[in-house]
């Protein structure tokens, strides 16, 4: 089995020179493998997110807060309470 590097190849990921089985053919390689890849991939998915959540606002206290699974309208779950509070106590008034 012979490898060889590619010209002027490195990894997107690693940086180290590429190789690929002599006589494979179809479009060169951007990673030396898998786990390159894959860490690309993350790195390329966690940049997206973190330009995603800027801007929120709570809409309790109004005040920012970074956007995680449920933290969608308030910054927190003392906010999210405090708002359904208020909502009861209307009735009381
Ligand atoms: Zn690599
Ligand atoms: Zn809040």
């Amino acid at each position: 089995m012979v490898q060889r590097s590619l010209e002027g190849r490195t990894c997107g990921g690693c940086a180290s020179p590429i190789t690929r089985e002599a006589g494979k053919r179809g479009p060169l390689p951007v990673y030396c493998g898998r786990a390159c890849r894959w860490k690309a991939g993350n790195r390329r998915d966690a940049e997206q997110r973190a330009r995603r959540r800027v801007g929120l606002v709570c809409e309790t206290c109004g005040g920012t807060f970074n956007a995680g699974k449920w933290k969608r309208r308030f910054c927190s779950t003392r906010c999210c309470r405090r708002k359904a509070d208020r909502a009861d106590a209307t009735s009381t008034g």
